[in-house]
């Protein structure tokens, strides 16, 4: 049994009740501390209507609360294996998205160079492009995405590049990210134009709808996932309208016929092993929610993510001592 590194005291999650952190998480602002680091991006500039995921950082930290923090595929708690913060929000302008996406890609990027990998509550799906602009800056990663559209829009209905329907079209086209390395998992529903997703499959990616998800099963869906995405980086973006609005409402462009949490959870853990560099939850929309279950939904997959990030950045640590 090879080691496991040890937090510093100061970063194990405290008992107060009350404490406004994800799952009561020491607020760091100081990075070279830090192996992996929460995030809030409370922003959905990239939403025409109805907008909203701007108050989802705050409820998400909220209910992550009722969290426990031993996940049971796990032999240890992510927060004894590596050095977790919660950063807090990102400063964002609200008024200007050319400059909320520089905030953001500037946010992340200084995380980068201290090595610190993050793990996002949104915000709308265009937070995820700045994000990747940072984390993949050296080389491009494959994603794995969860979500009822594929987000591949040339233009948003307004005719404006950057919206929550075009962030996987813009990172490939940046070269963020490397389209045959990626697969979207969840897709259904009706379309503005099929255009997008003709475009998704003509450049590589590997589209998964839930007729395929049915037909394939989980554990088809997550070998298929796991041969897309094979030993390099890659990043996970989980828009919670992947889901079935009937385990979580609260989103602005819920789509019926999706994913269970169980489903989704399983999807997930099946993704332990890979080499995984971060992720995001985003497009929680607080308003339209039902006793915060949709908050709730969205802490648990950002713990999920969490486990797997402090999986992959474990083997990292041991490959490197052994090397
Ligand atoms: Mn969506
Ligand atoms: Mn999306």
């Amino acid at each position: 049994m090879a080691e496991t590194r040890t937090a510093p005291e100061a970063l194990k999650p405290g008992a107060q009740l009350g404490s406004s952190s994800f799952m009561q998480l020491p607020h760091v602002s100081a990075f070279d501390e830090l192996d992996i680091a929460i995030v809030g991006v409370p922003w959905d500039g990239g939403t025409a209507s109805p907008v909203g995921s701007r108050h989802a950082p705050r409820t998400i930290r909220v209910m992550s609360n009722r969290l426990r923090r031993l996940h049971p595929l796990l032999e240890t708690s992510p927060f004894d294996m590596c050095a977790v913060g919660d950063v807090g929000d990102v400063k964002i302008d609200p008024f200007d998205q050319a400059k909320s996406l520089t905030a953001i890609e500037a946010f992340y990027s200084e995380l980068a160079s201290h090595g610190v990998h993050p793990i996002t509550a949104g915000g709308d799906h265009l937070v995820t492009l700045p994000i990747l602009r940072a984390v993949a800056r050296h080389a491009p990663v494959g994603v794995v995405h969860f979500d009822a559209h594929s987000d591949t829009a040339e233009a948003g209905s307004d005719g404006s590049r950057y919206t929550a329907a075009t962030p996987f079209r813009r990172a490939v086209e940046e070269g963020l990210v490397d389209p045959k390395r990626v697969v979207q998992i969840g897709l259904r529903g009706t379309v503005r134009s099929n255009e997008r997703n003709r475009w998704a499959r003509d450049v590589g990616m590997r589209q998964v709808t839930m007729d395929d998800l049915y037909k394939l099963g989980l554990d088809g869906v997550i070998r298929a996932a796991r041969e897309i995405i094979g030993d390099a980086p890659a990043y996970v973006s989980f828009d919670i309208d992947g889901i079935d609005p009937a385990f979580a409402p609260g989103t602005g462009t819920p789509v019926i016929g999706g994913l269970t949490t169980y489903e989704s959870q399983r999807i997930l853990q099946g993704l332990r092993g890979l080499d995984l560099v971060g992720g995001d939850v985003v497009e929680v929309s607080p308003q339209y929610d039902l006793n915060d279950l949709t908050s709730l939904v969205g802490a648990s997959l950002m713990f999920e993510i969490l486990c797997l990030v402090v999986d992959a950045q474990d083997r990292r640590r041991k490959t490197k001592r052994s090397a």
